[in-house]
């Protein structure tokens, strides 16, 4: 009997649902709590103790031990940006000199490339084959006008999780700060600003299955920086707008329910993770994994394909109802290979010969199997039409 078609999404990377726990504890505030937390009067009460019982979730997530080290804003976009405009404006006094890495997200390059124009100087670390960045050079670059540094926790791209506690300390021992984009990793693996030296966190909701048009940043008391949106003064002065209740609400049920499920979720992850690389690596020939074998995140497996294009895979495992993608959604529009296959070596066809899948909840051991019987076919087929193939293939 031919097997059922099965709808198998391994594009969590690029959007993923919001948990149904997370929905149900955003209603209310959607529907009758509709109080502003900064009233005086007894209906900002409500909202008030929500947004700090939600501030107090994401500050146990990432080991934060001051409430108001936590501070709320639409997005890791805008914390990213918070972060690295935010501690250069106000630390120009003291030096003009960022340090950050060749595999960062855009808005982490972007806003760096922008202060760029402003007079401050860039240096972008280099990272290895496997995408970790070099320590040396990190420590190398740092001089006495260098006032923050900027790495990514892990990439969400090739998976590579970087050695953060060993940056936080080269950080600390020279009197810089420390920004780390937490985007892929919290709520993933365990994050602990404290232990880890971190001064700034980048902090996603909507890559924990939150909603999107909120994030968070970390600030470690007694960073200077100084805010880029000026207003009423919420969150401590340094993001003013009136908070947007139901999205911080959702934010703080999503840490509170990745906290309790990550040890477990991370295990079935990285266990139907493995299965997938190696079920790939050993039945498709020419086949390769970017990025950590080991210290990669429990949801990514991002392979390579030899002589073939990741764009054409992605289609063709479309039409079998498999939804994965060939890099960040945030630059798909560019026809430009990514350049985090580029950080880590890749030529421009290998890059482009690549597939990132990105697991979570709903997977299940059937998905894979089902990757794993479609993949070999796909890529024999395009390989068979494909120009850059041996011929004898
Ligand atoms: N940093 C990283 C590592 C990302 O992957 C992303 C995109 N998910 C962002 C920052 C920006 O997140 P957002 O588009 O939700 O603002």
């Amino acid at each position: 009997m031919k097997k059922m078609k099965r709808r198998v999404y391994m594009d969590y990377g690029a959007a993923m649902p919001l948990d149904p726990r997370v929905l149900e504890a955003m209603m209310p505030y959607f529907t009758q709590v509709c109080g502003n937390p900064s009233s005086v009067h007894s209906l900002g009460r409500e909202p008030r103790r929500s947004l700090e019982d939600s501030r107090g979730k994401v500050a146990q997530l990432v080991g934060a031990r001051i409430l108001e080290e936590i501070i709320f804003t639409s997005g890791a976009t805008e914390s990213n940006n918070l972060a690295i405009k935010g501690v250069a404006y106000r630390n120009r006094n003291r030096g003009n000199h960022i340090i950050t890495t060749t595999i960062e997200h855009m808005s982490v390059l972007n806003p760096c490339k922008s202060l760029g124009k402003e007079g401050f100087e860039i240096t972008y670390v280099p990272v290895d084959h496997q995408g970790v960045v070099n320590l040396e050079k990190l420590e190398g670059a740092i001089n006495d006008r260098t006032i923050l540094i900027s790495v990514m926790y892990a990439n969400g791209e090739i998976g590579t999780i970087q050695p953060i506690k060993e940056i936080g300390k080269i950080a600390k021992d020279h009197g810089v700060y420390l920004h780390v984009d937490g985007v892929a990793a919290v709520g993933k693996v365990p994050v602990n600003v404290e232990e880890e030296y971190i001064d700034l966190l980048t902090i996603s909701s909507n890559d924990m299955y939150g909603p999107k048009g909120v994030g968070a940043l970390y600030i470690k008391r007694g960073t200077k920086i100084q805010p880029i949106i000026h207003g009423g003064g919420q969150e401590g002065g340094l993001r003013s707008g009136t908070e947007n209740i139901p999205a911080i609400v959702g934010m703080g049920k999503a840490a509170e329910i990745a906290q309790a499920e990550m040890e477990s979720e991370g295990k079935r992850l990285s266990h139907l993770r493995d299965r997938l690389i190696s079920g790939v690596l050993e039945n498709v020939k020419d086949s390769h994994l970017n990025g950590h074998p080991t210290k990669r995140l429990p949801n990514n497996a991002n392979l390579r394909f030899s002589y073939i294009e990741g764009e054409s895979l992605i289609l063709s495992l479309d039409m079998l109802d498999i939804q994965v993608s060939s890099g960040s959604a945030c630059t798909s529009k560019t026809l430009e290979p990514s350049h985090v296959l580029l950080a880590i070596g890749l030529a421009h066809e290998e890059a482009h010969g690549s597939l990132l899948f990105t697991l979570g909840k709903q997977n299940t051991e059937e998905d894979v199997d089902y990757v794993l019987e479609a993949l070999p076919n796909v890529v024999k087929r395009l390989r068979e039409i494909s120009p850059l193939a041996p011929k004898i293939r």
